[in-house]
């Protein structure tokens, strides 16, 4: 039966770990390391007897390694460890051997003589009721395409000797794909599943260091699953992962993220399946479809203290005006044409307790969906549990899921066609002024999450799986105190786009905004305007301060482009950025951090759709410098 496992390797902890997280996520199957049992206390068959009252079944053993196609007396010794893999099977209750393919020096190469070495061992597995796969190893020594891995197990002709699939050694070596399909399916011992980043390494460290779940990296997974299908193979479909990042990870965020993984590669196999007339696996449960997501309906800033004052004063410099209060808390509506800002001040409840942890931050992001209760349906489906916070009398209740670092993703509806407001802001506030309010600034353009390492790939696949985004290739760029990674991901449409950005270094930006923030979070909000220039300088009329950006910067843009002095001159003057792509131009600038913590950027886009990277160092360098100075600042205050 199709099913989805999971090999214990792609967990962090002990094996007991490793196997409760996968039983939580929803395994039903699990691929043992062997290496899990060097540091497991008991005995095999405990190993065994735990996974049993897990609900687990143990689909393979692995790995036997430079087994086939050795000289003697190193092949005896390889049949006599053979035996002992074998007995351990027994006390596991495994009945598949997972042989990678040879990489051996003394290794002999031939074909019959591999193929001979394999049908022996899978005569002594037999004996047993066992089986063997045969696997190639994408830097195999003389085996390393599943072609040739294929030649071997049929010159080997045994019932029980079949051919181990791996997305990862297949799809690193650009190995035909669709002819998997016509392979007889009593032959594939066991398909196995990993994705990989398209960055060119020696195929042994990217497996080593950088698989990861279906959908996070650039491999063609879903063409590679179905072709196993077509073939006829209906048994379990394991995701073995070596990645450090995961091994860091808690287990039962592991086991979640690959089950969330797998349920959309089901869902989209299944897709495919029946646009071609053939019958679904329904190896995951059907989920509802995923959502259309069509903007973001309010940003919501948890604030209190003195540092609210600030906050408002900010935002009023920036354009917004205050234009309704909460009925029964203390929480503003700031509005600017159809941007919605509103301000927590609360003493309690979930806005107060995340800024309690993290300081003025955003605690809230409202997403519009073209159906909030199927789209908060769906998430619970892929282990994405609706939040329940306290809502007062009369109160409209939004649904909610976590986002990072237990931030608020809030499921609003469309927002109505000409027929104003939503109605959930009539219900709970009321309108000191006009609701409409006009201002420079005209939408949300994008916003940034900075998250830990370890947490990345995690909220792209919760942004892909859950949200229905996509995502753009991956960003690399220097920071000055060390390395930074983006990756946009957002909404089909575009009209919510999230770069989420992570670090290397201990002084970068990233790593600084995780310490001040305590975990990770909005870094940045980007809003769009018709006029930078104007509006830059209605802003610092009303206060608001803009990064400082180095001379040399201009000095450059202008043997870069050919602009006109006068206009480099303006831009000077303001801190204005500038880039050009593809025929397009961009102007924008950032305000100075608030708190260390994050800031806001103002873009004027004239048909320009990228983010402005080339110009990131830049930001990155000034930030940095804004942040020593604090730092020098507190030093001197502090004495
Ligand atoms: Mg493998």
């Amino acid at each position: 039966m199709l099913r989805w496992s999971i090999a214990t390797v792609t967990m962090g902890g002990t094996l007991e770990v490793k196997l409760a997280a996968a039983a939580r996520a929803g395994f039903r199957a699990v691929e043992i390391f062997e290496n899990d049992l060097t540091f497991f206390s008991g005995k095999p068959r405990d190993v065994r007897a735990r996974a049993l009252d897990l609900g687990l079944d143990i689909v393979a053993l692995q790995p036997m390694r430079d087994f086939e196609g050795m000289p003697e007396p190193l092949r005896q010794r390889n049949f006599d460890r053979a035996q002992r893999k074998l007995d351990l099977m027994e006390e596991l209750g495994a009945d598949l051997l997972c042989i990678c393919s040879n990489v051996h020096e003394e290794s002999l190469g031939d074909p019959e003589r591999s193929a001979r070495d394999l049908a022996d061992l899978a005569d002594l597995a037999a004996q047993r009721g066992f089986r063997i796969g045969f696997e190639a190893l994408a830097w195999g020594r003389h085996v390393r395409d599943w072609m040739q891995a294929w030649d071997v197990v049929r010159l080997g002709d045994r019932p029980n000797l079949g051919l181990v699939l791996d997305s990862y050694h297949i799809c690193v070596r650009d190995n035909p794909i669709a002819p998997i399909a016509d392979l007889p399916a009593d032959k594939i011992a066991l398909v196995q599943l990993a994705d990989a980043p398209a960055i060119l390494m020696d195929p042994m460290s990217l497996s080593r260091h950088h698989r990861c779940f279906p959908g996070q990296g650039d491999y063609p997974i879903d063409a590679f699953l179905q072709a196993a299908v077509k073939a006829g193979y209906r048994g379990p479909l394991s995701l073995e992962i070596f990645n450090d990042q995961f091994r860091g990870a808690p287990a039962n965020v592991i086991a979640r993220d690959g089950m969330r993984a797998l349920q959309a590669c089901g869902e989209r196999l299944d897709a495919a399946l029946v646009a071609e007339g053939a019958a679904p696996t329904l190896i995951s449960a059907p989920l509802p479809k995923p959502p259309a997501v069509s903007g973001i309906e309010f940003i919501e800033f948890a604030a209190s203290g003195a540092e609210s004052p600030r906050l408002v004063a900010l935002l009023e410099g920036l354009g917004f005006a205050r234009v309704a209060r909460h009925r029964s808390k203390d929480v503003d509506l700031y509005r600017q044409n159809g941007v919605n800002i509103v301000v927590n001040r609360e003493q309690d409840g979930f806005a107060h307790s995340f800024y309690l942890v993290h300081g003025t931050s955003v605690c809230a992001l409202a997403l519009r969906f073209d159906d909030p209760a199927r789209a908060l349906e769906r998430a619970n489906a892929l282990g994405a549990p609706t939040y329940h916070g306290r809502v007062g009398p009369g109160e409209a209740v939004i649904p909610a899921v976590a986002g990072v670092e237990n931030s608020l993703i809030y499921f609003m509806p469309e927002r109505t066609r000409g027929g104003g407001a939503p109605s959930n802001w009539d219900r709970d506030f009321v309108f000191t002024d006009a609701p409409e309010h006009p201002g420079p600034l005209s939408a949300v353009d994008h916003l940034s999450n900075v998250v830990r390492r370890t947490e990345f790939l995690s909220w792209i696949t919760f942004y892909k799986a859950v949200l229905g985004f996509v995502d753009e290739p991956q960003v690399e760029l220097a920071d000055p105190y060390g390395a930074f990674y983006s990756r946009v991901i957002g909404s089909p449409d575009r009209s919510v786009r999230i770069p989420v950005n992570i670090g290397d270094g201990g002084s970068t930006a990233v790593s600084r905004f995780l310490e001040t923030f305590a975990g990770g979070g909005v870094q940045q909000i980007a809003f769009a305007t018709n006029d930078l220039f104007a509006f830059v300088e209605q802003a610092a009329a009303k206060g608001v301060r803009f990064l400082n950006v180095s001379d040399n910067y201009y000095d450059d843009l202008s043997a870069r482009f050919d602009l006109a002095p006068e206009l480099i001159e303006r831009m000077r003057r303001l801190g204005v950025l500038y880039d050009r792509a593809k025929g397009g131009e961009f102007f924008h600038i950032y305000t100075r951090m608030f708190d260390e913590r994050f800031f806001f950027e103002i873009v004027e886009r004239r048909s320009y759709d990228l983010f402005g990277a080339a110009n990131t160092p830049v930001r990155l360098a000034a930030q940095a410098g804004e942040l020593d100075e604090a730092a020098r600042t507190r030093g001197s205050v502090g004495g």
